[in-house]
């Protein structure tokens, strides 16, 4: 993760930039990509990436379609401002529809009426699989080392 000097960005100029950033990434159909990493179709015969807590395979798709170190920047202010604070949480509250989300209110329909567990609580549950092993966990979204 790369860190940034000062504190160039407030939460205006991310709100302002916001809008672009995320039509260009629907164009480049980073959501679809990201998606297809940490949930592949089943057919597609890969298996799932776990995600690692950080932007590990959001900053491989973005840096595939051409983005440079700048632009990722902007996009992973822009993504964290919005609740995405890493590539599963990306797809959970920044896309609009993906199949890791569908999955997730799928199987809970099926199993129970009532919601049992909360996405949150779910995305947590996620995350202690990997970090157990590697790795820090991440409840942080890095909103407040930035101060
Ligand atoms: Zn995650």
């Amino acid at each position: 993760m790369v860190t940034r000097m000062g504190e160039s960005t407030d939460s205006d100029l991310i709100a302002s930039i916001t809008p672009d950033v995320m039509e260009s990434l629907r164009r480049s159909q980073y959501f679809e990509k990201l998606d297809s990493l940490l949930c592949p179709d089943e057919g597609s015969g890969s298996p799932p990436k776990q995600c690692s807590g950080d932007y590990k395979f959001s900053e491989h798709i973005l840096r595939g379609v051409g983005y440079d170190s700048e632009a990722l920047q902007d996009i992973f202010e822009v993504l964290r401002s919005r609740g995405g604070c890493c590539d599963c949480e990306v797809l959970y509250n920044v896309a609009e529809t993906s199949r890791l989300k569908a999955n997730y209110w799928r199987s809970s329909q099926s199993e129970s009426p009532v919601f049992s567990m909360s996405a949150i609580a779910m995305l947590r549950q996620l995350h202690q699989g990997d970090s157990a092993s590697d790795g820090p966990p991440h409840d942080d979204c890095g909103l407040e080392s930035r101060r």
